[in-house]
């Protein structure tokens, strides 16, 4: 498509990103009666559907609801009734969704932006907007250790569940709530499991109710744990770790990095905008979500750069009317 393209082929506005926040952010639009489109990489809420398969929201249902309630009858939402809820958001708002549609770029054309995106199964495709709001999350790129065997098989950097590893050895590395209720679950599925941390201590922010849990089956001797120990290679069923100088080789049938994400700087870097070095918060004002670029706003954990326990659902659903507001005050910004 080029720059152009006839004012009646361009949307208000696209959304990349089709995560729990840029839902909202599209229902907030939708309320504001401002027509928009949303493209994801993945399925909706394709974030979510990578969580461990049995795993319950911190969360409150009512702190994780968009614009319509979302009622459970237990004290904290599943996965399954998450994926439910925001599938019902899309029915209900008749939100336009176009799913396994990743972006792969966003062009400046004068007043208006082009998307371009890889639907899959179909020629590329350019989709013009006067807006955009990217909503992209930072799952998507896992925290690498770069060491050799990373790529194994029996590696991973999604935890699902603990099954495959019954009677089997895990290791775990990480020291946050993923690597931590990772090896609760894999313990609880009857798996011999080690835990490695570069670290000395958990990161902060462990969930009040785990820690405890983790550091009895720690005392007991059920999971052995290693601080300070940092991985420098992984063969199939051991990995080589060193602490303090000294190397030592642990039996890892399975091998879980449960590391972190960062965010990719690509599509903002593709209209201007460059993540903080430091950070990795993209330039944005509060107020409205609005990066340096004009008519280019984030949405959700993207927002937070490098430290993702800053913004989460509860807090990061409150972008979309932030956007809305700032659209609907702009006088150029007609619908
Ligand atoms: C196990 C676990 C439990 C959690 N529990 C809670 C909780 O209880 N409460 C809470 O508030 N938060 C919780 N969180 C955090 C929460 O999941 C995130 O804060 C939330 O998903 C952020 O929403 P988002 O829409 O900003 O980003 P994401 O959910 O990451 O969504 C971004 C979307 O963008 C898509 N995307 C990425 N790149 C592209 C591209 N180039 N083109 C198109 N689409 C793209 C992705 O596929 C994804 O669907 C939890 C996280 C985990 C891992």
């Amino acid at each position: 498509m080029s720059a152009a393209t006839a004012a009646a082929d361009v949307l208000p506005v696209v959304i990349i990103g089709g995560g729990p926040c840029g839902l909202a952010a599209a229902v907030s639009l939708r309320q504001a009666g401002i027509p928009v489109v949303v493209l994801e990489a993945g399925c909706v809420v394709n974030s979510i559907a990578s969580y461990p398969t049995y795993i319950s929201f911190f969360s409150t249902a009512e702190k994780l609801a968009i614009g319509m309630p979302f009622v459970v009858s237990t004290e904290k939402p599943t996965r399954r009734d998450a994926m439910a809820y925001y599938r019902a958001v899309v029915q209900h708002f008749a939100l336009d969704v176009r799913q396994y549609e990743p972006v792969t770029r966003i062009e400046s054309a004068g007043t208006r932006f082009v998307v371009h995106s890889a639907p899959r199964g179909l020629p590329p495709r350019a989709t013009a907007a006067r807006a955009v709001v990217v909503a992209t999350g930072y799952f998507g790129t896992p925290n690498r250790l770069s060491v050799p065997g990373e790529d194994l098989p029996h590696v991973t950097h999604e935890y699902r569940e603990g099954h495959e590893a019954f009677q089997r050895t895990a290791l775990v590395v990480g020291g946050g709530n993923s690597a931590v209720e990772a090896a609760l679950d894999l313990y609880r599925a009857g798996a011999h499991v080690t835990v490695v941390h570069f670290g000395p201590t958990f990161d902060k922010n462990i969930k009040p109710w785990v820690r405890p849990d983790f550091e009895g089956r720690v005392k007991d001797g059920q999971i052995t744990l290693h601080w300070n120990t940092r991985v420098t290679a992984i063969e199939p069923d051991v990995v080589t770790v060193e602490r303090n100088g000294v190397s030592e080789r642990l039996a890892a049938q399975h091998v879980y990095l449960m590391t972190g994400y960062t965010p990719r700087p690509e599509l903002l870097a593709s209209v201007g905008v460059a993540l903080d070095p430091v950070t990795g918060v993209p330039p944005h004002d509060p107020a409205t979500m609005e990066t340096p670029t004009t008519g280019v706003f984030i949405a959700g954990v993207l927002a937070s750069g490098l430290d993702a326990n800053k913004i989460f659902i509860e807090n990061g659903r409150d972008h979309g009317p932030l956007i809305a507001r700032a659209l609907l005050e702009r006088r150029d910004f007609t619908v």
